[in-house]
C-alpha cells in the first residue's frame, strides 16, 4: 500500500493510488475508502442505472456503513422511487433523499413553465447540480458509480480523482467495468435494478428528459434531440 498524505490531492498521490488499485479487486478500493474516510464519505445513487446498484450492493456486502444519498429532482419515474424504497428494505439502510431548494411550483413561478425544454442546463443546475453541492459539502470523499464506457464525456474517468468543484476525493470504483460486467454482477448477486432498463430505456433520469431508445449508446434517450448528454453532476 502506498504511503499517503492526509488528502490525496496531488497528481503524484493520485497516480500512485490509481496504479495500486487498478491491479486490485474493486472491493479492495471500496474497503480502503470506507476505512479511511468512515462517515466522511458519501455514496450517491440515482436508482436509475445499474452501476449505482452494484456499488450499493457491494458496499453492503462488505459491511461498509457508508451514508447513501439519492438526488430526487421531483421528476423521476415511479419505478425509480420504488427501487429506492426496495433498496432501503433490502439493505436495511437509511437513504437520505436530497431535493432541490425550489419545489416544481416555485420553479415554474420563478423560471416559467417547462424550463427543462427551454434551458435544460439551468433546470439541471437547479434540480441536480446545486442539490448535489449541498449533499457533498460536509464530506471529504464521494463514491460514484460512473464508468468509462458510458459516454465519451466519461472516457477519462479514474478510480480516484480530486474533484476541485467540491473540494473532495471522488472515487469511482467501477470506472473500468464494462456494461457486461455490471449485468453479470447484478444477476449473480440478484441485485434489484430499475425495471425500465428492461423496457427500452438505456439510461434513466427525469421523466421529461428520458425516452426509450434503440440506439447503441448507453446514454441514448436522454435529452433527445439536443447535444446535451450530461446533467452536469459528473462534469
Ligand atoms: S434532467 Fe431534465 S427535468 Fe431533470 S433536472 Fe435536468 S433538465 Fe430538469
Amino acid at each position: 500500500m502506498p504511503d499517503l498524505l492526509p488528502l490525496e490531492r496531488t497528481t503524484a498521490d493520485l497516480q500512485q493510488l490509481n496504479q495500486w488499485f487498478q491491479s486490485k479487486p474493486t472491493e479492495a478500493l471500496i474497503e480502503w475508502a470506507a476505512e479511511r474516510y468512515g462517515q466522511e464519505i458519501v455514496l450517491t445513487c440515482s436508482f436509475g442505472g445499474p452501476s449505482g446498484m452494484v456499488l450499493l450492493d457491494m458496499s453492503a456486502r462488505l459491511g461498509c456503513n457508508i451514508p447513501v444519498v439519492f438526488l430526487d429532482t421531483d421528476l423521476l419515474f415511479s419505478e425509480t422511487y420504488a427501487l429506492a424504497e426496495a433498496a432501503t428494505q433490502r439493505y436495511g439502510i437509511t437513504i437520505k433523499r436530497q431535493q432541490p431548494a425550489l419545489s416544481l411550483a416555485e420553479q415554474e413561478r420563478q423560471e416559467g413553465p417547462k424550463l427543462y425544454a427551454r434551458d435544460p442546463n439551468r433546470c439541471c443546475n437547479i434540480r441536480k447540480v446545486t442539490p448535489l453541492a449541498e449533499v457533498l459539502r460536509p464530506y471529504n470523499a464521494w463514491f460514484s458509480g460512473i464508468r468509462r464506457d458510458q459516454a465519451a464525456t466519461r472516457a477519462e474517468t479514474e478510480l480516484l480523482q480530486w474533484n476541485e468543484r467540491h473540494g473532495l476525493l471522488k472515487i469511482n470504483p467501477l470506472a473500468y467495468w464494462s456494461e457486461r460486467q455490471v449485468w453479470t454482477y447484478i444477476h449473480t448477486h440478484n441485485v434489484p435494478y430499475n425495471p425500465l432498463l428492461d423496457q427500452g430505456y438505456p439510461s434513466l433520469g427525469c421523466t421529461p428528459c428520458t425516452h426509450p431508445s434503440s440506439a447503441d449508446n448507453q446514454r441514448a434517450g436522454r435529452w433527445a434531440g439536443s447535444a446535451k448528454t450530461e446533467c452536469g453532476i459528473h462534469l
